[in-house]
């Protein structure tokens, strides 16, 4: 036999994980590491740090991998120590005793579905606002103890870190997680065996594990399709947040929703109200009606149950924003879903168009959400509007105002935000039942009854551990990339606590207006140099990789920060993850932020700053418009002076500077013997009493409940009831009313008195006979009258009078108007005609509308 060169087969790689083995005594920690709780609660934080602090530091607070690398010795030493054996063992308990409360029953259940989640940065896989919002939502959850599970993915890069090269240019890092070492389990059948979900790609399947996430008492499913189980085009699905091509976002977005209902169901898990949090989610509603119809419903009678049960919030103020997919690459992916909904693709395809009949539409994720959920809310007052505008396309025959599109302003986990300093200072002034009561503004009022000085101390305590934190930070990395070790050096030791600190930390989107305090160097040179009053700017942010204005202001600004006269005096801070943040937005004295309005549609961190005694300057947009109060804070005025943006800029950027000049640096450096300005605690007071209370995640989420989730639990129940009889009565009832739409006509009417003119406070009286076509009053009439805005052709309804019905004749219903004018001048009207049916949400649930001739 020939013997061959080299003869060798493949190896097959079998994943083996060794974990370390914890000494009875301290088996609990492992339990504690693998549950989030610790992320919000100091104590189970400050016990990781105590069992080896130097490697608390190196592995990133993370205790999963702390525990993993912990070493023999240590651990010995640590169970033969009383004082921190007595520290396992009490946090321990109050874990369990945590963990033991069941879930409230009384409240309607939840499934939440988002991209991404912010819950530690030991867990990539957030990039910003979105992510905190859910990671805070979940904690709240949980604190609140409601019965809620989330489905979202376990990214293997997550989102990028940051670092700068030496002349600013944004430089971005991908780092593989090892899913090992994260505080995460694999979700694993009854035989002991990794969950699969096995999710339809076109003619094939993708896999995907299932990981969880405990977020104290609530479950975070993660799906993850990085597995030997998918081929090199399907394991990228879960790689990155919002990279690739459309391609792979479409491919995400039908994991997120299709899998993820799948893998909920895997679980055997199911809950009243499905809530899409932003659009990215909402193919979660497409499965579910492919559920119903293979049950044996109608798509129609399916639409029903999924509208009633489904919630959309959105939380992107331009339609730019949102995703749209062009037919060919939808209908790859897509195709086979109308032959199992029982719709053909054009009536498929329709419902994410804005205009079904319009085939040049893409297909548009949140107008999908919008047709297939029954509510729908922006994230603050101001942005509920703007939405209300956005989506008005989608409701043709109504007015942007008339739409049924809410809002609920977002709020933050106090316990997450809160600094442990302002944690003590809480507990000890303020009523135990604090934080069961959060939304209460009577038990904030307590702030004023706390010693200025304490206050004081409190805040010069954390600004102080803010700059350790920097110059432990960013010594290395500073010393590493930016060159001239001498001029790194006195940099950070120029870094001044006692100066006035302002922080501008957010994503670097053009909109946010990063640049705005550099519109006069010169006179900010001043500010910034003033030897009796220093002030000090610190700026970090990431900008999206392909955002190339974006990394652009950031090396503008990084420019400017090196210039001599702006050295140790404008910072910018890589790599904004939630640490940095937790430390900025407790450490810095003001909060500024200066987004282009409205396009903020809440804004989150300056929320966070309340709840440290860091005062806001900032723009009257997203949650600002409603948190502003007078001697609490600094707005720049709501309206725009402006339509040209670089003239608008300019005005804002000049009164950023008048009030720094004029009010905010001399209120604070007004100090007495004593060494702090009296009347700068008294907005820190103000701001805490009177702000704080009202941004909490607690009151966001019973504001969800109050206002979205416990009346559609209750209707979808009434719907559901019976083997769905109301669901199928109101298909049928729809059914009926489209079918004869067109038909229905009017038979006679007497509305001269529209052509006639009338006289403020004499009636007059409309009639009109309409043939319902068989229909049992289904129909309303109502007289809309539109105010004529001057400028720019808009309108504004003036007022809507409603139509009785006074009598029918067989098919022929006559409705009555009697309209008494108030108000003397010049109005356009109609007559409206809709379906009328009391089991109806709103109109816009049947959104038929014909204006009368
Ligand atoms: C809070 C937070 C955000 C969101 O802040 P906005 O004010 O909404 O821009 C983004 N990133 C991190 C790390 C945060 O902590």
């Amino acid at each position: 036999m020939k013997i061959k060169a080299d003869y060798a087969n493949a190896p097959q790689w079998k994943e083996l994980s060794i974990k370390s083995r914890l000494p009875e005594q301290l088996q609990c920690l492992d339990e504690l590491a693998h549950n989030m709780w610790w992320a919000w609660n100091y104590e189970a934080r400050n016990l990781f740090k105590s069992l080896d602090e130097k490697l608390y530091e190196e592995v990133g607070h993370n205790p999963v991998m702390l525990l993993e690398r912990l070493s023999y010795d240590r651990k010995e030493a640590v169970v033969k120590d009383k004082a921190l054996m007595k520290k396992v063992n009490d946090v321990y308990a109050k874990f369990r005793a945590y963990m033991d409360v069941k879930p409230d029953a009384t409240r309607p259940s939840v499934a939440y579905f988002c991209m991404e989640y912010g819950l530690n940065q030991a867990l990539k896989i957030y990039s910003g606002g979105l992510g905190m919002l859910a990671g805070d939502y979940l904690k709240e959850a949980s604190d609140s103890n409601v019965d809620l599970c989330a489905v979202g993915f376990l990214y293997r890069f997550g989102y990028f870190t940051q670092s700068l090269s030496m002349d600013g240019q944004q430089i971005a890092k991908y780092d593989a997680q090892n899913f090992n070492s994260l505080p995460i389990e694999r979700e694993l059948d009854a035989d002991g065996n990794p969950v699969v979900v096995d999710v339809p790609y076109m003619n094939y399947q993708v896999h995907a594990y299932v990981w969880r996430v405990n977020v104290g008492r609530i479950k975070l499913y993660l799906l993850d399709t990085d597995n030997e189980m998918n081929s090199e085009f399907d394991k990228p699905i879960t790689h990155s947040l919002y990279g690739g091509d459309w391609e792979n976002r479409l491919k995400q977005e039908i994991l997120l929703g299709i899998g993820g209902i799948l893998a909920l169901k895997k679980l055997g898990v199911t809950k009243d109200i499905y809530h899409c949090n932003e659009g990215h989610a909402a193919l979660c509603n497409l499965q579910r009606l492919c559920d119903y119809v293979e049950s044996g419903l109608t798509y129609n009678q399916a639409l029903e149950l999924v509208r009633a049960s489904s919630l959309y919030t959105v939380h992107t103020p331009v339609p730019a924003g949102h995703d749209y997919f062009d037919e060919a690459l939808f209908g790859k992916y897509m195709g086979g879903y109308p032959e199992r909904l029982g719709l053909t693709w054009d009536e498929f395809i329709g419902m994410g168009r804005q205009n079904p009949d319009d085939h040049s539409e893409r297909f548009c994720l949140s107008t999908f959400a919008c047709n297939t959920c029954q509510e729908v809310n922006g994230v603050s007052k101001l942005h509920g509007w703007v939405s209300q505008k956005m989506f008005a396309p989608v409701w043709a025959g109504y007015y942007p105002e008339e739409n049924h599109v809410g809002y609920v302003t977002n709020g933050v986990h106090l316990p997450t935000w809160t600094a442990t300093e302002w944690r003590k200072v809480y507990d000890k002034y303020f009523d135990p039942s604090f934080m069961g009561d959060q939304s209460n503004e009577d038990i904030w009022h307590a702030i004023y009854n706390v010693p200025d000085a304490e206050i004081w101390n409190t805040r010069m305590a954390l600004k102080q551990k803010l700059v350790k934190y920097i110059r432990e930070k960013f010594t290395q990395s500073w010393l590493k990339n930016q060159g001239d070790p001498a001029r790194v050096v006195s940099l950070l030791e120029r870094i001044n606590p006692n100066a006035l600190m302002i922080g501008f930390c957010r994503r670097f989107a053009t909109y946010k207006r990063a640049h705005l305090l550099f519109t006069d160097l010169e006179r900010l040179s001043k500010i910034v140099n003033d030897p009796e009053h220093p002030v000090l700017f610190f700026f970090s942010g990431k900008a999206h990789p392909a955002d190339g204005a974006g990394q652009g202001l950031i090396k503008r600004i990084f420019e400017i920060s090196q210039r001599p006269e702006f050295l140790g005096k404008i910072i910018f801070l890589e790599d904004y993850d939630m640490q940095l943040a937790r430390r900025l937005v407790s450490g810095v004295d003001i909060w500024m932020n200066t987004p282009t309005r409205p396009l903020e549609a809440s804004g989150t961190s300056g929320e966070k700053a309340e709840m440290n005694g860091v005062v806001n300057l900032s723009v009257l947009d997203g949650w600002w418009v409603e948190g502003y109060r007078e001697g609490a804070g600094w707005a720049l005025p709501q309206e725009r002076t402006y339509d040209n943006q670089s003239y608008q800029d300019q005005l804002d950027a000049t009164t950023i500077y008048n009030l720094l000049e004029n009010e905010i640096i001399p209120l604070y450096y007004d100090r007495t013997k004593k060494g702090y300005s009296e009347d700068w605690i008294k907005v820190v007071k103000n701001s805490i009493a009177t702000i704080a209370p009202h941004y909490t995640m607690k009151r966001q989420l019973d504001d969800y409940y109050e206002k979205f989730y416990n009346k559609q639990a209750k209707r979808f129940k009434k719907l559901a009831a019976n083997g769905n009889k109301l669901a199928k009565e109101i298909a049928l009832w729809k059914e009926n009313v489209a079918e004869r739409w067109d038909a229905i006509h009017v038979v006679s009417k007497d509305d001269a008195a529209l052509y006639n003119g009338g006289e403020t406070g004499r009636d007059f009286k409309l009639t009109y006979v309409i043939d319902e076509q068989g229909l049992d009053d289904a129909i309303g009439l109502e007289l809309v009258a539109l105010k004529d805005n001057l400028e720019g052709g808009d309108h504004e309804i003036y007022s809507i009078h409603e139509f009785k019905v006074v009598g029918h004749e067989g098919n022929n219903y006559t409705f009555e108007a009697k309209v008494e004018p108030v108000k003397a001048g010049t109005f356009r009207t109609c007559v409206r005609m809709y379906p009328k049916n009391k089991e109806l949400p709103h109109r816009m649930d049947f959104c038929y509308v014909k204006w009368l001739d």
